[in-house]
């Protein structure tokens, strides 16, 4: 089964792309909306595709489908979707609230990189949940990758300080930091973040670094505003956007370009260890429409 084969849904079945006329057009943006691409992009959208139909005389049903892929391709098209790596260690920060996959995702992605012959340390920097450190430990058993863990209650920034100097003395190309996404101070949040970002810059001052979200695709529009929040404080450099293979609505990729101008590195599909794809947004339009 392809890349997002599994999130092809109903939202177009009802529509007739041969008859291109302004029911059509209601009917499509409707469609876009329902679909959770939100109600700015979905507008944008269709008023493009009337110009793009206009000006190249489109008649052809599956001509509009291709020029509507195409418009929301260039919606999409924010930013590199390939993580910065170059340095030796990186330094991946992963936040994001409880439960929308976050300990998942650091395991699928440690495993990812694993396979493609990167050493990788995981750093359990939320040292808040009591399961936190236990859980990620959990998934580098699964993606055989390294783990620097502290108790409970203990200091993130003594955990990723250890992390640092183990991936420093070990020669680890990846560390991928768990940290403690609680959204409900944003003052704390971004205190924690910032204190953690001086060790980084302090123990590894070039280590290429990145920022990634993990949203839960299923909570649609509110997940969004949520990340909206996260990208004020924490200045994200991409999405890491799950659980695309429940009932999400697909359309979700491109309100995040739209809304947040951060783009979606990687999707996931499944519980599985092997449920993580780098995003392809070709391959994902040709699955939405
Ligand atoms: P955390 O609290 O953010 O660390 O979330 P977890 O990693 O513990 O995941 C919460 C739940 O979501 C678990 O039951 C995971 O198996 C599930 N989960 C994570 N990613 C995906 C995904 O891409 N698809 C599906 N269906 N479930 C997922």
């Amino acid at each position: 089964m392809g890349l997002f084969a599994r999130i092809k849904k109903a939202w177009f079945d009802t529509i007739v792309w041969e008859t291109i006329d302004d029911d059509f057009y209601d009917e499509l943006e409707e469609s876009l909306i329902l679909a959770d691409l939100g109600a700015t992009a979905a507008a944008d959208a269709v008023r493009q595709l009337r110009d793009v139909v206009y000006d190249r005389s489109i008649q052809n049903g599956e001509a509009v489908k291709q020029a509507l892929r195409d418009i929301l391709e260039e919606k999409l098209n924010v930013g590199d979707t390939a993580l910065d790596l170059s340095t030796k260690p990186s330094v991946v920060l992963v936040i994001g609230v409880n439960g929308v996959g976050k300990t998942t995702s650091i395991g699928k992605l440690a495993d990812m990189l694993r396979r493609r012959h990167k050493r990788v340390l995981l750093c359990a920097a939320d040292t808040f949940r009591a399961a936190a450190a236990d859980q990620l430990e959990i998934w580098a058993g699964r993606a055989k990758s390294e783990i620097v863990r502290s108790r409970e209650g203990a200091d993130p920034g003594a955990v990723l300080f250890d992390a640092l100097q183990a991936a420093k003395a070990r020669g680890t190309d990846v560390v991928l930091v768990d940290t403690a996404g609680r959204l409900h101070n944003k003052a704390n949040l971004m205190n924690e973040l910032a204190k953690l970002r001086k060790i980084i810059d302090r123990e590894a001052p070039d280590a290429a670094k990145e920022t990634l979200l993990v949203l839960d695709a299923t909570t649609g529009q509110n997940g969004l505003q949520q990340a909206k929040v996260f990208k004020e404080v924490a200045g994200l450099t991409g999405i890491i956007l799950t659980k695309l293979d429940g009932t999400a609505k697909g359309g979700i990729c491109v309100a995040i370009a739209q809304e947040l101008g951060v783009p979606v590195k990687f999707v996931g599909l499944g519980e599985g260890i092997d449920d993580l794809q780098p995003f392809d947004a070709k391959e994902y339009l040709r699955n939405f429409i």
